[in-house]
């Protein structure tokens, strides 16, 4: 973001700093797959990463860099990369730095695709030791002379722990280990992982930031926090002038041109647009979010709510200390005489679907969905009860909300 603005103005005005095509107030779509040049030298000093310029969609598109800029400026990062989906992020995070035998320390509250990833990764011959991150003490306990990185979310999805952001930090600033902090579900607008020394943002530009569920998309952003020259993973290649580039620059290439999760030109314009309007949805989504987990709260049919807000929340002061809002997903468990599908059933203005950070209000049973495939053991670790639902908070009106949720209990 820059120095002089604030969150929104930067991100509004980002694309006209640069001169944009006929003054166009949004920047405009490249579809093109390949890019012509008239002089084989600049072709091949862009080729070579001695000019800027495009060559082929794959590695990355006019469109989807201005989301690039606009992304790297909420983060308040040196570069960032964008990819088809989050979970390309993801992937291409562990692809391009990590090697056999390496180890990472992870979260065990975690995305329930990405633990599935650390589970893929481990069969091709990485360790991955799952932890408690809400407690620095047993992520240090975890690590060992091969760890390489450790990868938390800020709040966890459905139980919504909060990882220790700030002492996970320190510890891995203090080992050079490299840090990466899924912010999904916090956004760039209530958090910063550079705050807490994170080397690493990973965003799931599907949620929060693109905003309408329209469109997929993930980025990755190095906040300039590492020192790139003390990991051993970076190839030669890569070991340009600028050492703090190095990371980004062999994700890029290993993570994004080889691996192909490109994001296209149409869907980074989608969230681009989401994304102009990411404070004024967050502050209603989080204002209806803390209405929705009080008025559960009181309820006797309900057995228990999980949202930071809470005063009953475990991290609730931690997270007023380290966010601007306690995010707009929270978790409940039913009275068990009550059945979960039934209660489901009897939503009528939410909708009952697997995504979040949409707009709408979207209700799923966890145990029976997005994490059934993890089994009972997993899920019972992770403190996810069968009757548990996972709201995702959208900008209704509140007294809707409400209403719909008091008539389905009733
Ligand atoms: C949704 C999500 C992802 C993956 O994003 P996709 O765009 O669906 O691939 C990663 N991390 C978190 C925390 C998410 O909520």
């Amino acid at each position: 973001m820059s120095r002089k603005t604030g969150f929104t103005t930067s991100i509004l005005h980002a694309d006209r700093e640069s001169a944009v095509e006929h003054g166009a107030l949004h920047k405009p779509l490249h579809l093109s797959v390949a890019y012509g040049y008239r002089d084989a030298r600049e072709l091949a000093a862009v080729f070579q990463g001695r000019a800027q310029g495009y060559v082929y969609g794959r590695q990355g598109n006019p469109t989807t860099a201005a989301l690039e800029e606009k992304v790297n400026r909420m983060e308040d990062g040196i570069a960032t990369v964008c990819f088809g989906t989050g979970m390309a992020a993801i992937g291409a995070i562990l692809l391009a730095l990590l090697r056999e035998d390496d180890h990472v320390v992870s979260s065990a509250f975690l995305f329930g695709n990405t633990n599935s990833m650390f589970n893929t990764l481990a069969v091709h011959g990485d360790r991955v030791s799952f932890v408690d991150a809400t407690s620095v003490d047993a992520v240090a306990a975890a690590l060992t002379p091969r760890t390489r990185m450790v990868f938390v979310e800020t709040i966890a999805n459905p139980r919504t722990q909060i990882a220790d952001l700030a002492r996970i930090g320190e510890l891995c600033a203090a080992r050079g280990i490299v840090y990466v902090v899924d912010n999904t579900m916090t956004s760039p607008y209530l958090f910063r992982p550079k705050t807490v020394k994170a080397a690493l943002v990973v965003n799931a530009l599907t949620k929060y930031i693109g905003g309408h569920g329209n469109a997929l998309g993930g980025s990755v952003t190095d906040t300039g926090a590492f020192d790139w020259t003390r990991y051993p993973n970076v190839y030669d290649d890569y070991k340009g002038p600028k050492p703090e580039l190095w990371g980004i620059t062999q994700i890029r290439k290993k993570g994004l041109r080889d691996w192909g999760g490109t994001l296209a030109a149409e869907q980074a314009h989608h969230l681009a647009v989401g994304a102009e309007t990411l404070a004024l949805r967050l502050e209603r989504q989080c204002a209806n979010a803390l209405a929705l987990a009080r008025f559960l709260e009181a309820r006797s049919k309900v057995r228990a709510v999980y949202y930071p807000g809470l005063a009953s929340h475990p991290q609730h002061r931690l997270a007023g200390e380290l966010f601007a809002g306690y995010g707009a997903l929270l978790s409940f468990e039913l009275d068990p005489a009550i059945d979960c599908f039934d209660f489901l059933n009897r939503l009528r203005c939410v909708v009952l679907s697997s995504n979040l950070g949409d707009n709408r209000t979207l209700a799923i049973p966890v145990a029976h969905t997005i994490f059934h495939e993890m089994g009972a053991e997993r899920r019972a670790s992770m403190g996810i009860a069968d009757s548990l639902i996972r709201i995702s908070v959208g900008i209704e009106d509140c007294d809707d909300l409400i209403a719909d949720f008091a008539q389905a209990l009733g």
